[in-house]
């Protein structure tokens, strides 16, 4: 399956996408995440990145694509991946769309997720994650903060820094302006589809499953 998950930040992309990689054996694309390891490396793309990550804004088109593209040059990548966070812009979704004929690849599914604007805040100010396997928790599974940390692998767990609500503002008001005009350039492919991301994670699951199975016949 090749996925693209597209939605507001905190919506549980990153959620999702992790079920999905387990289902499909995917490549879980995570352009948030492949940032932080750059800056968690120092890397050159990683000192350029943080100066708009810190700020909540977004990384410049070029730099995003060229970094896409060179993940999708991975043997993996071509068979079957989840792009979690990549399009962000209508520039960004127009040259994946000319890396992917280049490649001669096709998408099974645009699925986009859907939130309301306060669930959104809440939930990201909520987030901690685990600095050792990356899962995602709400204050609410960690005994409302005092759990510290994680439950599955006992690595400690932190809070992004653009999670603090200064930060979230920001990133909400991005999203409106340079990624909900996303919605449209894609609505108009079949592939298309919205869920409703506030409902329970293993609800949204079962619909995005029954979306990307819809039209398989079983033999
Ligand atoms: P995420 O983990 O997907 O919420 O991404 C964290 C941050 O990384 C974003 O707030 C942006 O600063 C940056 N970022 C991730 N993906 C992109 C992208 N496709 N385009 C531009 N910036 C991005």
């Amino acid at each position: 399956m090749r996925i693209v998950l597209f939605g507001p930040p905190g919506v549980g992309k990153g959620t999702q996408a992790k079920l999905l990689v387990e289902e499909f054996h995917s490549l879980h694309i995570s352009t948030g995440d492949l940032l932080r390891e750059a800056v968690k490396n120092k890397s050159t793309l990683g000192l350029e990145a943080k100066k708009y990550m810190d700020g909540g804004n977004l990384v410049p088109d070029e730099i995003m694509i060229g970094l896409l593209e060179e993940v999708l040059q991975s043997d993996q990548a071509k068979c079957n991946f989840i792009l979690d966070g990549f399009p962000r812009t209508v520039a960004q979704a127009r040259a994946l769309d000319a890396m992917f004929e280049r490649m001669n690849i096709t998408l099974d599914g645009v699925i986009s997720l859907r939130s309301d604007h306060d669930e959104v805040i809440r939930r990201l100010s909520n987030r901690r994650i685990c600095k050792a396997c990356g899962r995602i928790y709400s204050l609410s599974q960690l005994d409302g903060g005092s759990q510290k940390q994680c439950r599955v692998c006992g690595g400690e767990l932190y809070q992004r820094e653009d999670d603090k609500p200064e930060t979230v503002k920001h990133r909400l008001e991005v999203y409106l302006e340079q990624t909900k005009p996303l919605k449209e350039f894609y609505r108009r492919s079949n592939r298309f589809h919205q869920i409703d991301g506030m409902k329970q994670i293993g609800y949204v699951h079962k619909q995005i499953l029954d979306f990307l199975y819809k039209d398989r016949t079983e033999i």
